[in-house]
């Protein structure tokens, strides 16, 4: 059958601002300003209001934020970092690229990292906690900054899926040492092609940030470290600029969907929903994804796809330590291996119309009403 509701719909995103995009390019283009000009410096500042931290840096993906917050805290060989096992590869890869060993543990019942698997996790050799603000939720920060603080790492967020995403108040990023965030296009702020950025408290970090963006260069061009070529291009910032006037609408949407989808698969019991959007007044989440869990997955998606309902399996159905060939062969996590069995995301996104979102919620509730269980 044709799609009918598509995952995720890159060309709707275009066509509904498509004039004010073109005008922008127009602009910044006219102007020849590419790297590190105004529409960044104008991002950053933003960013920073957004979210409420003191520092922002545009950078080139969110794999290379992690990167360089990891090598900007001096984490390198014989470190350990510990992250949980139900996130995107890059995380334990920037942990990997640093020259750092990455420690996976499991998940709780909300898909965040396990305050309690972490614990056990810790060594002499732990320097970092690096939890993954998943799905546009964030961790209960309480307990992972308590066991820092009871153990001595840092935490370093990353909040690729989360920007405006809060607990008690406070946005994700902007708990630990460092945070990071992804631009890339599907992600809640998207630009048209990678983007990234660090935010951080500590005047330090950002300045050992900055320099490692930026060939280890000073303002005055003098290069006075070791860095690397990692911007975020100015012409993607003034996207970003342009689509943050109505970000505070789409996280909105995202979380009137969120409420439709919950009242309606909440009498289903073999679902396992994410939180409604006003189910715990400790967070403010911001639903990156939705993702559920069946015990029905596999015959529930054909149903769905049969339907025109594109469904997706977020990192192609592994947890980190289940890709073969990444030398976590001996690692079992059981909580994360059955939550992976089960899991999956429904469309969640902006260009969604209440039809489509009742569309979806009927076939959900249609595949259910019949003798599913055969
Ligand atoms: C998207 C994402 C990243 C990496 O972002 P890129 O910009 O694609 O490099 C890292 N972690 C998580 C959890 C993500 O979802």
């Amino acid at each position: 059958m044709k799609v009918k509701v598509p995952f995720f719909n890159y060309p709707a995103l275009f066509k509904v601002k498509e004039k004010e995009i073109m005008d922008t390019l127009h602009d910044v283009m006219s102007r020849g300003a590419y790297i590190l000009q105004r529409d960044l410096e104008e991002f950053e500042e933003k960013i920073k209001e957004l979210i409420g931290v003191k520092h922002v840096l545009g950078v080139a993906d969110g794999t290379n934020a992690l990167m360089l917050c990891l090598r900007a805290a001096g984490v390198g060989h014989g470190d350990e970092v510990i992250l949980t096992s139900h996130t995107y590869i890059a995380t334990a890869a920037s942990v990997h690229f640093v020259g750092a060993t990455p420690v996976l543990v499991e998940c709780g019942v909300d898909h965040m990292i396990d305050p309690k698997s972490v614990e056990s996790a810790i060594t002499d050799k732990t320097r970092v906690i690096m939890p993954t603000q998943l799905n546009g939720r964030t961790c209960d920060m309480d307990a992972l900054q308590a066991i820092a603080d009871k153990h001595g790492p840092v935490i370093i967020e990353d909040a690729a899926q989360a920007l405006s995403s809060m607990y008690k108040g406070k946005c994700a990023g902007t708990f630990g040492l460092a945070g990071t965030f992804s631009f890339y296009p599907a992600k809640l702020l998207g630009c048209f092609g990678d983007g990234g950025a660090v935010v951080t408290n500590d005047d330090n970090m950002a300045k050992r940030v900055a320099l490692l963006r930026d060939h280890g260069r000073n303002e005055e061009g003098v290069v006075v470290t070791w860095g690397t070529n990692c911007r975020l291009d100015n012409i993607q910032a003034a996207i970003l600029n342009l689509k943050l006037k109505t970000f505070d609408k789409d996280i909105a949407r995202r979380r009137e969907i969120a409420s439709i989808y919950h009242q309606a698969f909440k009498g289903i019991a073999d679902l396992t929903l994410p939180p409604a959007p006003d189910e715990n007044e400790r967070h403010f989440d911001v639903y990156q994804n939705y993702e559920i869990e069946s015990g029905h997955r596999d015959d529930l998606r054909d149903f769905l796809e049969e339907h025109g309902v594109r469904t997706i399996i977020q990192w192609a159905g592994n947890a980190v330590h289940q890709f073969k060939g990444l030398g976590f062969d001996n690692i079992k996590l059981p909580v994360t291996e059955k939550m992976t069995s089960r899991f999956f995301m429904l469309p969640m996104h902006t260009a969604l119309s209440d039809e489509d979102v009742g569309y979806v919620c009927d076939c959900v509730k249609d595949f259910y009403s019949t003798d599913y269980t055969d």
